[in-house]
């Protein structure tokens, strides 16, 4: 039944993506244009609650059907996959570590689409090194006062709310027993979404500076209720996004394919479509091959996130090693191959 219902929800968005993204794509992505309408659809299909569970207001997919709805999306553009990513990984630390009242305040609405989440971990000077972040979290009265910049946060500008990691104790030893998760919707006291980044393609969806300058968030929004827990928290929940990061590779893998495949019936070279030509074919197999295998290694992340373990390493290993990189190749390879045939296929992306 249950597994009836999650290939549904793939099916719907494989249709949403064939009739209402793969059609508008292109000019969103050239025009860096933010997708309203079809951030709208994708409110009205509930992506926004892909993993919220059904008791809290969300679809409650499993970690591998979320991998093959963000596989779906991206199929078709993958900055959609980044809509949801950060707003569900937010949703994971609450429904994983928040109290009570916070599951009961966010969830809902955020399975919703009305409150949209996302992550603001990652300072100029911080990055991979979570634990050397300086954002500050100091207690006055019932609220905390942050103060401190983020860097490359996505869904800042279009959403209403952050995860925010900051230091509660900036003396802690180790560094990471000083990090606390807060729950801060945007207001008028803060924060300020200071600018948009530039980027080289994943156009379309914000990623953004944003300025913490003596913000007060209430204590109720502290996650988890105690400090010192963040660290934990958002390393638990980067597995979900490194899962929907890896998905995206395989979408753009497999829409690289079908497009050379569509070419390869198009284009006649000494008499022939090229896919007559056993080079061609040669190439093709590789990509379907290359594509198959990081899929597989996606779902067996997820499998292992469904069963309650952690997936670090295999959803972080598709991003980083030969198997990716060569699907990655294959992608760069198919869109080379496809650049001169560009207004020859019925679909762009
Ligand atoms: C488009 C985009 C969207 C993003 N969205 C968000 C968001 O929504 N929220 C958020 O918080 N962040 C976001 N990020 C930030 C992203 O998570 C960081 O870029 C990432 O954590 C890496 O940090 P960094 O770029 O500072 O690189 P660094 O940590 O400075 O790393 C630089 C290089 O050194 C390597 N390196 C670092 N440490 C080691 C080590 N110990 N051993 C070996 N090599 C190492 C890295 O692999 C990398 O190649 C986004 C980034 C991008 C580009």
């Amino acid at each position: 039944m249950e597994e009836s219902f999650d290939k549904d929800i793939v099916t719907a968005v494989r249709r949403f993506v064939e009739r209402d993204v793969i059609p508008t794509a292109s000019d969103l992505e050239h025009a860096d244009e933010y997708p309203h309408a079809l951030v709208a659809t994708m409110k009205e299909l509930g992506l926004f609650g892909c993993t919220i569970p059904q008791e809290h207001g969300g679809l409650g997919l499993s970690f591998l059907s979320y991998a093959r709805v963000m596989e779906e999306l991206s199929r078709g553009w993958m900055s959609l996959a980044g809509v949801i990513n950060s707003h569900l990984i937010m949703a994971f630390i609450i429904t994983h570590h928040g109290t009570p009242d916070q599951k009961k305040y966010f969830l809902q609405a955020m399975a919703r689409g009305e409150k949209r989440g996302g992550l603001a971990l990652t300072e100029p000077h911080a990055g991979s090194d979570v634990q050397s972040l300086k954002t500050i979290a100091k207690k006055k009265g019932d609220d905390y006062i942050l103060t401190g910049s983020k860097m490359f946060i996505t869904n800042a500008r279009h959403g209403t709310m952050l995860a925010v990691a900051a230091k509660t104790d900036p003396t802690a030893k180790p560094a990471y027993a000083g990090i606390s998760m807060f729950a801060v919707e945007k207001s008028d006291a803060g924060p300020t979404v200071s600018r948009n980044l530039k980027k080289l393609g994943y156009k379309g969806i914000d990623t953004c500076e944003v300025l913490f300058e003596d913000v007060p968030v209430p204590t109720t929004h502290l996650i988890g209720g105690g400090e010192g827990l963040g660290f934990k928290q958002v390393m638990s929940a980067l597995e979900v996004g490194r899962i929907n990061v890896a998905a995206r590779a395989v979408g753009v893998g497999q829409a690289a394919l079908e497009n050379a495949l569509r070419y390869a019936q198009q284009r006649t070279a000494f008499g022939k479509p090229i896919w007559q030509h056993q080079a061609v074919q040669l190439l093709l197999a590789d990509m379907a091959t290359n594509i198959e295998a990081a899929r597989l290694m996606v779902h067996n992340a997820a499998r292992k996130k469904d069963a309650g373990e952690r997936c670090d390493i295999e959803a972080g290993r598709h991003a980083r090693r030969p198997r990716s990189m060569r699907c990655g190749y294959s992608a760069a390879t198919a869109s080379w191959r496809n650049f001169r045939s560009r207004d020859s296929i019925a679909t762009p992306r």
